[in-house]
């Protein structure tokens, strides 16, 4: 499978503070790819060097065959790359409908009907809470905010960070539900960061682990669940 995202050898952090170490990873096109690590080993630095804040300082990312480690984020927006941050980041005094329109400021204008139209059907609740202040909102639906407002700039590349964070499980269990169906629905290619690491990996076609900015381990989302060192160290001791 032709890869849609490879970073060859990347290092990166703030200032004079490295936080990743040589890391090469590649995500599939179509494919659900997950990243494990501990807190502090670098998953959100790893999610926003690919979106371009901060800049890698070694090394080379490229995305559906162009090479993009010089671009700026909003150019990655445009090219098809898009980020869910941890903790959300939604608008909260803004209604749903205002988070969406931010969603697509960089899309094409004759496009934003047909797009609100779309997430509505995604995600029913939103076009039931349409004028609603989004920060009102449940965590789940703000993270189905989230979510939909990312999917407003028409990605080609999902990159979502800890997207259970603070969720009831059967919520989570909601979330990782609707990724894989946006997978098949929208055809969207999925990196993610999640701490809920039985449950990422259960839907991944491929995962890498990071400890201390570097990747230590990577499989299909199967053979990263019986691993001895993934039961030990991210499952609680086994399955
Ligand atoms: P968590 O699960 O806790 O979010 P993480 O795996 O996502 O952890 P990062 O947030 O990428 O890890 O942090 C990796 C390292 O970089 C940590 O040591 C952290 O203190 C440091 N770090 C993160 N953000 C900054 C920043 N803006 N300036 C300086 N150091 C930072």
């Amino acid at each position: 499978m032709s890869p849609l995202l490879s970073l060859d050898h990347v290092c990166s952090g703030y200032g004079r503070i490295a936080v990743l170490q040589d890391v090469s990873l590649s995500v599939g096109k179509g494919q659900i790819v997950s990243l494990i690590g501990a807190n502090g080993a670098g998953k959100t630095t790893l999610m926003m060097t690919i979106a371009g804040m901060p800049r890698l300082s070694a090394g080379r990312i490229a995305f559906d065959g162009e090479d993009i480690s010089q671009m700026s984020t909003e150019t990655l927006i445009r090219r098809g790359i898009a980020y869910v941050p941890e903790g959300r980041r939604i608008f909260a005094q803004m209604t749903v409908l205002e988070n969406l329109q931010m969603g697509a400021y960089f899309s094409p204008p004759s496009k934003y009907r047909d797009d609100v139209e779309a997430m509505f059907t995604l995600f029913p609740r939103l076009r039931d809470r349409m004028r609603q202040r989004a920060g009102t909102m449940s965590g789940g639906e703000q993270q189905m905010l989230a979510i939909a407002r990312a999917l407003m700039a028409r990605p080609k590349l999902l990159l979502l960070d800890e997207p259970s964070l603070g969720l009831a499980p059967l919520v989570v269990r909601q979330i990782f539900d609707t990724l894989v169906s946006l997978r098949e629905t929208l055809g969207l290619t999925l990196l993610v960061v999640e701490q809920n690491a039985r449950l990422a990996l259960s839907v991944s076609d491929y995962g890498y682990v990071l400890r201390n900015g570097r990747i230590t381990l990577s499989g299909t989302g199967r053979d990263l669940l019986q691993s001895p060192e993934v039961q030990r160290e991210y499952l609680g001791g086994g399955l």
